[in-house]
């Protein structure tokens, strides 16, 4: 199963004049390159047919297995112009290793992983110019994988369709690096114990949809859950981990315990607090810690991070009957120094000590 792709270039790709408007000023997940990767699994033939074609739409059986139980993952991550004008990724063998994990959960086929970043590759070498320089814009990447055999029996699907689709990208919230507010959900949580928040599925997101709906009718831009069974113990926002910044400079977050999802953006923050000089702890987080320890002091900043948003400031937590303050204006100290270090190394402004960075072939 050696990695090939085969490309059937974009027949009417956009003009030069329609993509530099797009690029120009991006948004988020509205626009769409001129070209798709697209990949089959069955069962008796495995992985096959790696192919770069024109972007659209997808003729579907409507008894497609994915339309009906839901058997579905994906992955995001992010090109990055550097200055040297080559096109790089941030630790994309985090993202390939994470499907992998995803997929044993979803009982879908492991992709492996040679497949996972030749696919990027060959959809980047085609849509090159997508890639948007200047600010901090990138090319958000999306790789999913669907249950597309016709049936209506449940089992995993015998037929499996893997593809990647990119997106150019500004910033994720339109106010910019303000803080976010968060409503608290006690009527719902994102994903049990022993289901599948850990896992990278779009069933994870629907399920957060209603909460998130509800947390906007109370004015907020967000919801973080608890945990199932105590309803006790933070776990994360519907797409994005959280930290806590100490006053004594410690930095603490969730540890992880199957519900929660293992964020790459988590993972690299952890190594870069300690880079700079901070103790960091991955334990339980209560929400009565949240509420005393901002009003308090103890907990001086908050934010919630993620590789769409990169690193978030949370400013107010609100529940039914109260709120808590941690910041109104800007991005305390300690988030602008992590957000910048991060960005530095994908924007490529900073030295990779980590082995994080990989240019695209
Ligand atoms: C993708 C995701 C995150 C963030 O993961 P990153 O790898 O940092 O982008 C956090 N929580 C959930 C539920 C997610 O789906």
């Amino acid at each position: 199963m050696t990695f090939t792709a085969r490309t059937e270039l974009n027949p009417n790709p956009r003009s030069d004049a329609e993509r530099d408007a797009i690029l120009a000023d991006p948004g988020f997940g509205t626009s769409f390159t001129d070209h798709m990767f697209v990949a089959d699994w069955t069962l008796e033939d495995g992985w096959h047919d790696a192919r770069v074609v024109p972007y659209g739409p997808i003729l579907m059986d409507p008894a497609s297995a994915v339309l009906h139980y839901a058997q579905e993952i994906f992955e995001g991550l992010k090109a990055y112009a550097h200055p040297s004008g080559e096109v790089a990724l941030f630790r994309p063998d985090q993202n390939a290793e994470r499907m992998r994990r995803s997929a044993r959960r979803l009982a879908l086929p492991e992709l492996p992983d040679e497949w996972f970043l030749g696919s990027i590759d060959a959809l980047i070498a085609a849509d090159r110019a997508w890639v948007p320089s200047g600010g901090e814009k990138s090319l958000y990447l999306r790789p999913f994988m669907y249950a597309s055999e016709a049936f209506l029996g449940v089992r995993p699907s015998a037929k499996v369709t893997y593809s990647v689709i990119a997106s150019p990208a500004g910033a994720y919230f339109k106010g910019g690096v303000k803080p976010v507010s968060i409503w608290l959900s006690t009527s719902y949580t994102r994903a049990g114990a022993g289901g599948t928040g850990a896992a990278k599925c779009g069933g994870n997101y629907a399920a957060s949809l209603l909460p998130q709906q509800e947390g906007i009718a109370h004015g907020c831009d967000q919801v973080v859950f608890l945990d199932s069974i105590e309803q006790t113990w933070i776990e994360e926002l519907g797409g994005m981990n959280l930290f806590f910044v100490q006053s004594d400079g410690t930095i603490v977050t969730p540890e992880l315990t199957g519900s929660i999802l293992e964020g790459i953006t988590r993972g690299s923050i952890l190594t870069l607090a300690g880079d700079l000089g901070h103790e960091v702890v991955q334990r339980r987080v209560s929400l009565d810690e949240w509420r005393t320890g901002v009003a308090d002091d103890t907990i001086t900043e908050i934010f919630a991070c993620g590789t769409a948003a990169v690193v978030t400031p949370v400013g107010r937590l609100k529940w039914d009957g109260g709120e808590v303050v941690s910041t109104d204006g800007d991005a305390g100290q300690v988030t602008t120094a992590i957000r910048s270090a991060l960005i530095d190394l994908q924007y490529g402004r900073a030295e990779d000590h980590h082995g994080w960075v990989r240019p695209t072939s």
